[in-house]
């Protein structure tokens, strides 16, 4: 009987997502996605990066807990 952990692949959403920053350009551990305004009507959704998500606040901010 082979025994292996079932719950491995459903834990994707707890793990450490580093990408590239939207705002500063560096592959660091991602907060979460926004859409930031670089001038009028240009629009760029990404990931932006836990320093970055602290000095910069969304016009869209949701406090969770
Ligand atoms: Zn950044």
């Amino acid at each position: 009987m082979s025994w292996f952990k079932p719950h491995a692949t459903l834990n994707t959403a707890h793990e450490t997502v580093v990408d590239r920053c939207i705002n500063c350009g560096h592959h660091q551990e991602i907060k979460t996605t926004i859409t930031m305004e670089f001038g009028e009507g240009n629009y760029n959704t990404g990931p932006i990066c836990k320093p970055c998500y602290n000095s910069y606040r969304p016009v869209r901010q949701v406090q969770a807990g």
